[in-house]
């Protein structure tokens, strides 16, 4: 039985009215995104306003590892807001238990936490922390990193929308370029374990940039919004120990790479790196709000009291909802389905690519991947153009997809954990026979 059904054109007439409304009230100012107006969601099946029916290859954008809607996150949330919302700052069962939970399922040199609201939030704790302990104001990013939104964030990002036209950036970002085994001119990703010309070139990159005063490095696993560019094996610890051998602290951004999500619980467990600080978001609470930085308990020890703090941080809504999701991790095997199922729909992805001319590459880890159009798969030319009709087109089929990428041209494939073989099979035929019929 197929789990999809669509019943016309989209919108459908209830989406239609909703999304005429929608932009008189709110400012149209997200990305491309599919005309379908959600009413309801559970596991990886999504409802619209109109009684369609899709598999989610979405997860809200990579948050809802659990599955939408899982009754003990739902449960967790009900029983903790009826009892209490908020206490700012406070002590309360729920924070103390949520943090102790995920202290205990980190990597033992993390051996403190703070929560927060958002990954943009947690990012900018994170480079605050950097800077206090180092007493340095610089800090190395990534060409293609995206870590959020707020001003100091995007100070660092290297995507050109978070900045574009906002004027001067935080001062002292040093950024240089993440290999990316797809596009790789300068010969980055395929020179050898150690990587010297990548090496070389950074040693000349700071040379020549810093000012002394270089005092961490911010760096995603994989960059997300980026266009999932997963760097070459090895690179990261080799990024790490160059970090290492001159005393600059990690923070490693796994605000979209944590929870199972790459098939592995933390994406730093691939190559046993040991940041200094990792922020974490989107599924630390699985659709509700809540975030958080993980330190070393002698970097947060750099604040005096007073030093950190936010309104919603570490509320009790979101705590029961940090603490439901550890039980539901211990319960399923969803760090297994992640890295199974990704393989699984990796390879099912690698096979259409043989058959669709603009299909330029499939790559990723778990249940993270990303899909990119080229015009020509010699020149790799990018065909940003594809991602609307592909998105539409897998829509009207019941498979709801988005875009990511510096070019524009990245479709990602981010299902929940949960996804099951007969929901990634009929994914898998809807993504074949919209990308069989794309043209140029
Ligand atoms: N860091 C990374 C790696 C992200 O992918 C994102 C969100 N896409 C953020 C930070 C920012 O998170 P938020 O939107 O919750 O502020």
């Amino acid at each position: 039985m197929s789990n999809v059904s669509v019943k016309g054109p989209l919108p459908g007439p209830r989406g239609k009215e909703f999304l005429d409304k929608w932009h008189i009230y709110e400012a149209d100012v997200v990305g491309y995104q599919t005309p379908v107006v959600w009413e309801s969601a559970q596991g990886c099946i999504v409802h619209d306003v109109d009684g369609n029916t899709f598999i989610d290859w979405t997860s809200g954008v990579l948050v809802t590892n659990v599955g939408h809607c899982h009754p003990l996150l739902v449960k967790a949330a009900q029983e903790a807001s009826a009892k209490l919302l908020n206490n700012y700052e406070c002590a309360n069962t729920y924070r103390i238990e949520a943090a102790e939970r995920l202290v205990k399922a980190m990597p033992a040199h993390l051996d403190q936490c703070f929560f927060l609201s958002t990954g943009s939030e947690a990012v900018e704790a994170s480079l605050r922390l950097m800077r206090r302990k180092t007493g340095k104001y610089e800090v190395l990013s990534f060409m293609g990193g995206f870590h959020g939104r707020t001003y100091g964030v995007a100070s660092v990002g290297g995507l050109a929308g978070p900045k574009k036209q906002y004027g001067p950036v935080v001062p002292g970002t040093i950024r240089a370029p993440y290999p990316n085994p797809y596009r790789d001119p300068l010969g980055f990703c395929d020179d050898g374990p150690d990587f010297k010309r990548y090496f070389d070139y950074l040693d000349l990159l700071v040379l020549t940039n810093s000012t002394g005063n270089l005092g961490g490095i911010i760096v995603e696993p994989y960059q997300g919004a980026g266009g999932f560019i997963f760097p070459p094996e090895g690179w990261l610890k080799r990024l790490f120990a160059w970090a290492k051998e001159r005393g600059l602290l990690m923070t490693l951004d796994e605000v979209q790479s944590s929870y199972g999500r790459t098939g592995k619980m933390w994406a730093m467990e691939h190559e046993n790196l040991q940041p200094d600080i990792v922020a974490l978001g989107k599924g630390i609470g699985c659709g509700v709000p809540v975030s958080a930085v993980c330190a070393r308990s002698e970097v947060f020890a750099c604040l005096s009291k007073g030093e950190m703090s936010s309104t919603l941080g570490g509320n009790p809504v979101a705590s029961a909802a940090v603490t439901a999701i550890f039980d539901i991790f211990e319960k399923e095997p969803l760090v297994q389905n992640s890295a199974q199922m990704g393989d699984y729909i990796k390879r099912g992805l690698r096979e259409i690519a043989k058959k669709c001319p603009y299909l330029g590459d499939v790559r990723g880890k778990g249940l993270v991947m990303g899909m990119e159009f080229v015009k020509d798969k010699a020149t790799k030319e990018p065909a940003p153009e594809l991602i609307k009709p592909i998105i539409n087109n897998c829509a009207e089929n019941g498979l709801l997809v988005g875009s990511v990428g510096l070019y524009g041209n990245v479709i990602r494939v981010a299902p929940p954990l949960v996804i099951t073989h007969e929901e990634a099979d009929e994914s898998l035929a809807i993504m074949e026979n919209v990308l069989i019929n794309l043209r140029l």
